[in-house]
């Protein structure tokens, strides 16, 4: 044991190699050092318990190469780039969509220098970081103002605790929501500092519950788009149209949560309904608020439109210091929005409607080329098939509503060796993340954006 203790090299000693110093040139002192006391507290204990050296100590070089191994894993970034088949094109897990190349180039040139972010050039004073947004909104939807903060839901936080306070809230019973990673509506009310009042029942809500519910301790009338599920059969919800008439009766303001909203028609695009930000402007909603990240095909953001006077009062309230965007994401969100300037052009520029209005043609072929290079990696114990495939818009938009889509689909007699598959799939440098559906693995090509990369790495692999 002695003897196998006496052959861990000293710290110093290895610090003076032409490895060592090679190593210190790249990571620094510090890190070389923390990294070598690491290892050799490693070695100590092995030896304690095996009697025996690790592996990594056999010779110089094996530790050398373990050292450099540790060192460059420690500058690497975890959170890396998957391969996205799983079909559902804005998988909130993988981050949702991906920004245009006018916004990435927008967003990097605002990283790298200043920008005039509240800052007005030309009179040479202080301006507001929300302006140029809410300028290309006016324009866009007919809105008086606007108003950015983190996500939608910091924007439904926002409205609630600057209008309703210790006032009390009127939604329908189908509207109580609930969206993925604990954002309730009930709770975001709580959390607000105000009462949830709910009408009506779950399937049906009349224009009279709300009338009914009014009282002088009503803050406003609320909508929710339920994004994430559809009520079907008897039913009835009342119109934002409808709310607005009443709101006007007893001078309350309406209020919308969208959740993904869209400022394009989607139908026109061949695509399920979402509702249009700029129709319910046009109904009379005093505030809609929506995400910068679903169907807009920006950066993460909650973008809130509405009555100037409205907005004014949002820009006041302390929160809005607390969940207001940097430039980054403004200056990617002022790109993004610029792109609505030019609607002929959408589907071409934006990665999101890129992918979700792909023709079938083109997704047979991609599917193809996918088969072909995953046959060349895989066994005789795995089938592979081009089957249709249903595609979903994901993030909010009605999981109901299908994209008709191909997959690869990959099958095998033992279960097992599926799962086996599956872990090779995810240590790929980068992985591939795929669907699980009646005992096949679905590599559903319409969902990822970065295709020919993919088939680039089965290649090189
Ligand atoms: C998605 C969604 C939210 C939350 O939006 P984030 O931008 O993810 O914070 C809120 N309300 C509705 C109706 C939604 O669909």
């Amino acid at each position: 044991m002695q003897s196998l203790f006496r052959s861990i090299p000293a710290i110093d000693k290895l610090l003076k190699t032409p490895q060592g110093a090679d190593l210190i040139q790249q990571f620094g002192h510090q890190a070389f050092v923390t990294q070598a006391r690491l290892l050799i507290e490693q070695a100590r204990q092995h030896i304690q318990q095996h009697q025996s050296l690790p592996d990594f100590l056999q010779t110089e070089n094996t530790l050398f190469n373990e050292l450099t191994h540790r060192l460059q894993s420690l500058a690497q970034v975890k959170m890396k780039r998957v391969f996205n088949l799983t079909g559902t094109v804005l998988h909130t897990n993988l981050g949702r969509g991906l920004w245009s190349e006018q916004a990435i180039s927008a967003a990097t040139d605002a990283m790298r220098n200043n920008v005039a972010l509240e800052f007005d050039i030309e009179a040479g004073k202080r301006s507001h970081r929300d302006l140029y947004i809410s300028e290309l909104l006016q324009q866009l939807t007919g809105a008086e103002a606007a108003c950015v903060v983190n996500n939608n839901a910091a924007a439904v936080l926002l409205m609630l605790a600057t209008f309703a306070q210790g006032k009390e809230v009127i939604i329908s019973r189908g509207e109580l929501i609930e969206i993925g990673g604990a954002f309730r509506i009930p709770d975001i009310m709580a959390q607000a500092g105000c009462k949830l009042v709910e009408v009506g029942t779950t399937n049906r809500t009349h224009l009279k519950d709300y009338r009914n519910a009014i009282n002088e301790n009503t803050a406003f009338l609320m909508k929710v788009h339920t994004s994430n599920y559809q009520i079907q059969g008897f039913t009835s919800s009342v119109s934002e149209e409808e709310l607005v008439a009443l709101g006007q009766e007893f001078n309350l303001p309406v209020i919308s949560d969208l959740g993904s909203g869209s400022l394009t028609d989607m139908q026109a695009l061949n695509l399920p309904a979402e509702p249009m930000v700029q129709q319910k402007v046009a109904s009379g909603v005093d505030l809609v608020s929506f995400s910068g990240d679903k169907l807009l095909g920006g950066p993460q953001a909650g973008i809130i439109v509405g009555k100037k006077a409205f907005i004014d009062q949002l820009q006041q309230h302390p929160l809005k210091r607390v969940l207001r965007c940097d430039k980054v994401i403004l200056s990617g969100l002022e790109a993004t929005l610029r792109h609505y300037l030019f609607p002929d052009r959408l589907t071409d520029e934006l990665p999101t409607l890129h992918l979700l209005t792909q023709s079938l043609d083109c997704l047979q072929q991609k599917a193809e080329c996918l088969k072909v290079a995953l046959s060349k990696r895989l066994d005789c114990r795995y089938l592979l098939q081009i089957e249709p495939s249903e595609a979903q818009i994901g993030s909010g938009a009605l999981p109901t509503e299908k994209i008709p889509s191909f997959a690869v689909t990959i099958s095998a007699d033992k279960q097992s060796d599926l799962l086996e598959l599956e872990k090779q799939f995810k240590a790929y440098p980068n992985p591939i993340i795929a669907r699980f559906a009646q005992q096949k693995m679905w590599l559903d090509v319409r969902s990822v954006a970065e295709f020919e990369a993919l088939i680039f790495m089965l290649e090189e692999l």
